[in-house]
């Protein structure tokens, strides 16, 4: 029998040195507030927006709470453009709203939405598109936006893996109405569990505030039926302390990523999906599309590195429109779909992480090569 390596995951989060987060919890002790906008999470907003380049943040417990109450504080209905290719979280969110998700195919080079592909699916209820910046790479923002100002539509990105993206106007998180940010363990900067709307302007914050915290305005005043989205001290503290480690821990992905691209590049059927040039990344997935001339399939080539103790993972499969509280919508329907389909079948995240050791990615990228 082969010796049995150590498991690799797809992912691990980035954990600083637990004596490094001891005066965090201290301060919270000492002030005795846990939550409501204390301190940290006052701290963090701000140092949030000037980490990323951005006007207005509003910290909250999760991505998916925070995609929930986006659609909610622009009262957004009725039907709404988006993608079958992303994490579940992003469909949920307008399902919880009460809101049809019509999906529309992906951009085969980016995966994201394709804004070629948008108008045909606007309907006289449609109010919204939706779109992901898939893997961190930023959809065509300007074509998505024509359409929606010439139908009058909002523009709400999930832009859960886009913490720290930019593009050569600035942060990609600039654009549309509004950006969700996930901020969990697995993603490139985490609070354990946690998330943020992105927006342009003080009276959207405000109205976003109240929302997270029930719609209380003051003591007395509930202006809007709002859920309780509000991030804790102990996470936004977390979050102070990442923030001293992510330009680090970006730079170490960064690395992880040019090796893996240099040394599969001239593996065959093997096809590293691309950055357009002006992007500045941050490496948080490593996704590769096995094509025909491979010798394995995606399935194959998936078990045999299981085989081996490699957990790769199949990010997005299956398809959002596939899982059964779609796959009834006219929209889901798979010929609708081709490019995701094909996308969906084909494509594997590589281990990717900070502290992921040179002798383990060699290990990975070893493995593909010998097939
Ligand atoms: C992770 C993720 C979410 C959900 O984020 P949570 O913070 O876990 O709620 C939503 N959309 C996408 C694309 C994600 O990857």
């Amino acid at each position: 029998m082969e010796t049995q390596h150590p498991p690799i995951y797809v992912t691990q989060p980035s954990l600083p040195p637990l004596e490094e987060f001891t005066p965090y919890l201290k301060q919270i002790w000492e002030s005795k507030t846990l939550t409501n906008g204390g301190p940290f999470h006052q701290e963090l907003e701000r140092a949030l927006c000037k980490h990323l380049g951005v006007k207005h943040l509003a910290l909250f417990t999760n991505a998916t709470i925070a995609l929930v109450t986006a659609l909610q504080a622009l009262r957004i209905s009725g039907e709404v453009i988006t993608t079958p290719y992303s994490f579940v979280a992003t469909a949920h969110s307008l399902l919880w709203n009460g809101i049809k998700p019509v999906f529309v195919d992906v951009d085969p080079n980016t995966l994201n939405l394709d804004p070629s592909k948008i108008e045909a699916a606007i309907t006289s209820h449609t109010t919204a598109i939706m779109p992901v910046h898939v893997y961190g790479h930023p959809c065509d923002v300007e074509a998505i936006q024509k359409i929606a100002d010439r139908y009058n539509l909002k523009v709400i990105y999930d832009a859960a893996h886009a913490f720290g993206v930019q593009r050569e106007d600035g942060s990609v998180l600039n654009h549309g109405d509004l950006s969700i940010l996930s901020f969990h363990a697995t993603k490139v900067f985490n609070t354990f569990e946690g998330g943020a709307i992105i927006c342009r302007d003080a009276k959207t914050k405000n109205h976003i505030d109240h929302l997270k915290n029930f719609g209380f305005v003051d003591e007395v005043t509930v202006v809007a039926a709002g859920i309780n989205g509000k991030m804790s001290e102990v996470n936004a503290a977390f979050g102070m302390l990442q923030l001293k480690h992510i330009e680090n821990s970006i730079l170490l992905r960064k690395g992880i990523d040019a090796n893996y691209r240099r040394q599969l590049n001239e593996v065959k059927g093997i096809r590293c999906l691309n950055l357009s040039g002006e992007t500045i990344a941050n490496y948080g997935y490593f996704p590769i599309l096995i094509e025909a001339e491979y010798s394995l399939s995606r399935d194959q080539l998936y078990e045999k590195m299981r085989e081996n103790n490699i957990y790769a993972r199949r990010y997005f499969y299956p398809l959002i429109s596939d899982y059964p509280m779609y796959r009834d919508l006219p929209s889901a329907q798979r010929s609708s779909l081709p490019v995701a389909v094909r996308a969906s079948e084909q494509v594997l995240c590589l281990p990717i992480y900070p502290a992921l050791q040179q002798f383990e990615q060699q290990r990975v990228i070893d493995l593909i090569r010998s097939i």
